[in-house]
């Protein structure tokens, strides 16, 4: 299983599904993309191989942001419907993660009475409880903090929302994730080796970090919000 995303000046579907393909050695069941433009966010997910992925990618669509993940079903079979990106209700956000919520169903009762999921994942609850934070007033920085901070479990996190679409938000605890930077672009990958196709310069998350990625900006953030000031390592390939 595998994250990866992009956020620059290119199109994003080609560098997401050839990073996917990077990450295939990992294991997966299924795999999807979520780019956004400014006709809204696309979703495209398939059960089966990157290969089938790519066939349903609409190749004439230019989006210069976007996340992509291969999963390892943990939480529901291995199905399209239960393949990831998923949406909240709105639709406004899409998520891609990987790991394990271990307190899901206590999410759930609490906060989702009267949500219809759609899937069968523990993922989909996150992303629908992110949006029950919206829906009470706060901003999607916010209100993906509060739900970092309600969650218990694994998590790599990649994060679309449809009215910030000059972001991605990310967060990790137990589960790899890095950022890599380039020049008029960054991407975030669970693996150096998924993006090395556009850079080599990395930097480390650490367990409940959140970040803030931008086409030119990298925000990393505790979870209480203080900035942390990391440097980038080099990431070589061994043949
Ligand atoms: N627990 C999530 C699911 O079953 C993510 C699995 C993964 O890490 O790929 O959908």
């Amino acid at each position: 299983c595998g994250i990866v995303g992009y956020i620059g000046n290119q199109d994003s579907k080609e560098i997401l599904i050839k990073g996917l393909e990077k990450l295939e050695y990992r294991g997966y069941d299924s795999a999807g993309i979520a780019v956004a433009n400014a006709n809204g966010v696309h979703v495209f997910k398939e059960k089966g191989r990157i290969a089938d992925l790519r066939k349903i990618v609409d190749e004439d669509m230019l989006a210069r942001i976007g996340i992509g993940h291969t999963r390892w079903a943990t939480h529901g079979v291995p199905s399209t419907l239960n393949a990831h990106p998923h949406q909240s209700a709105s639709e406004r956000l899409t998520l891609v993660h990987n790991g394990v919520i271990e307190n899901y169903e206590q999410l759930k009762e609490e906060y989702l009475e009267g949500v219809a999921l759609k899937s069968e994942t523990d993922t989909e609850v996150i992303v629908q409880l992110i949006e029950i934070f919206l829906n009470d007033g706060l901003s999607i920085e916010e209100a993906f903090r509060k739900t970092l901070k309600a969650v218990k479990g694994s998590y790599a996190f990649a994060l679309l929302d449809a009215e910030t679409p000059d972001t991605i938000f990310v967060a990790k605890n137990k589960s790899p994730l890095l950022i890599g930077l380039g020049d008029g672009f960054n991407v975030v990958a669970s693996d150096a080796m998924a993006m090395l196709q556009v850079t080599n310069q990395y930097v480390e998350l650490m367990d409940k970090e959140m970040v803030i990625v931008k086409r030119d900006e990298v925000i990393i953030q505790t979870i209480d919000g203080d900035v942390m000031n990391r440097k980038p390592f080099t990431a070589e390939l061994d043949a």
